[in-house]
């Protein structure tokens, strides 16, 4: 048993060895340049570029201006086709574009938007798909593309979950017109706070790096009316340390969840995200979701809250059912995801979890 008083949240950010970032500061406090693309930005960026295999990658302050921005740049309009089923930023960066986000359901097998649905919800206005690789589990990219393509439409994916994953050998951030990754604190890697984008386009880099920086071409020629999404060098320098340890930290993830599998796998009412056939995972996340099972996910939740444990309902309530949403749509227009977000609970996955807590988890699940 957990010694008590010890609680147990659903992430813990990894940390690099001290020393190594310190020696990184040290530069910084000779150069005296702390932000807008100085070494360890460039640095970042070359080294981001080659780990996940994309053509092109700009980097951004956090994840959710850099999904801001790929819709600024592409000058999208009107509607976009999205999934009630993700983290609001998703559907923020769409609103807080003036545009209308048209939600269409999930698959109730991997959670990700449900291609064979979207067709219908096209209309004149639309301009785009964006879609979310949901716990890392990935869209059905090919039926998407080929969706995009016969529409004119742009495809997006939010892969803010995605990082360093691979399906058939091809990066997950490379599908799609463009790709925006969250190198938040809480995610696989991370630089404190951060974000990129993944495109093929380079003309899309020139809009995507003048926009994170007012518009700023050079200093007379200012093109675009751009806002402030650079990311600094303190974050430049932690992503750099932290890609260092990135292949180990996914690997002690993997026991993390290979060992939650095994436990839960198999169990009546309780389903988990499917084997994807040549996916590289990530394993940053490790939903479940209580269908059918002797315990709601409420009572899961309360009960490993009584034991210190902070699992979490992560996607609930689904976004077109959040306050700020809830007068604009109803939720039962998507009926999976609006079940799935009622069933659905995100166990603890980090690199130093043990695997006594992991069991003792399970205990508290099945017991
Ligand atoms: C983390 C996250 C974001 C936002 O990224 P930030 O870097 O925190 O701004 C967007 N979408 C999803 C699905 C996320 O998990």
């Amino acid at each position: 048993m957990a010694d008590k008083g010890k609680e147990i949240r659903v992430t813990r950010s990894f940390m690099p060895p001290f020393e190594e970032y310190t020696a990184m500061l040290k530069k910084l406090w000779e150069s005296r340049w702390l932000t807008n693309m100085g070494d360890y930005h460039q640095e970042l960026e070359r080294q981001l570029k080659k780990y996940l295999n994309v053509d092109c990658l700009t980097l951004f302050a956090n994840g959710h201006l850099a999904l801001e921005t790929i819709i600024q740049a592409m000058e999208l309009t009107g509607e976009i086709i999205t999934t009630p089923f993700t983290f609001v930023s998703t559907t923020h960066a769409i609103t807080r574009n003036h545009l209308k986000p048209v939600f269409c359901d999930i698959r109730p097998d991997d959670f990700t938007l449900d291609h064979r649905l979207i067709e219908d919800l096209i209309t004149p206005e639309t301009s785009a798909i964006l879609a979310v690789h949901v716990y890392g589990n990935p869209c059905h990219v090919k039926e998407i593309e080929e969706i995009g393509r016969r529409h004119g439409l742009k495809v997006i994916y939010d892969a803010a979950h995605a990082f360093g994953e691979e399906l058939d050998g091809k990066s997950l951030a490379a599908f799609g017109d463009a790709s925006m990754l969250s190198f938040h604190a809480t995610k696989v890697f991370h630089t404190i706070e951060g974000g990129a984008v993944c495109y093929g386009n380079p003309a899309l880099g020139y809009l995507l790096d003048g926009l994170k920086n007012f518009g700023i071409i050079d200093e007379e020629t200012i093109e675009l009316v751009g806002g402030n999404g650079k990311m600094n060098e303190f974050q430049a320098a932690m992503g750099l340390c932290n890609l260092n340890y990135i292949e180990q930290e996914i690997e002690k993830r993997r026991a993390v969840v290979l060992n939650y599998e095994q436990r839960l796998k198999g169990v009546e009412g309780i389903r988990l995200s499917p084997e994807v056939p040549g996916l590289k995972r990530n394993y940053a996340y490790f939903p479940v979701i209580f269908d059918g099972y002797r315990l709601s996910r409420d009572q899961v939740f309360d009960r490993l809250a009584k034991a210190g444990i902070h699992a979490r309902k992560y996607f609930y309530p689904c976004i077109n059912a959040c306050g700020c949403y809830a007068k604009a749509y109803d939720p039962a227009d998507t009926p999976v995801a609006l079940a799935v977000s009622k069933q659905v609970l995100t166990l603890p996955v980090f690199a130093q979890l043990e695997q006594e807590t992991v069991n003792e988890i399970c205990d508290l699940i099945l017991l």
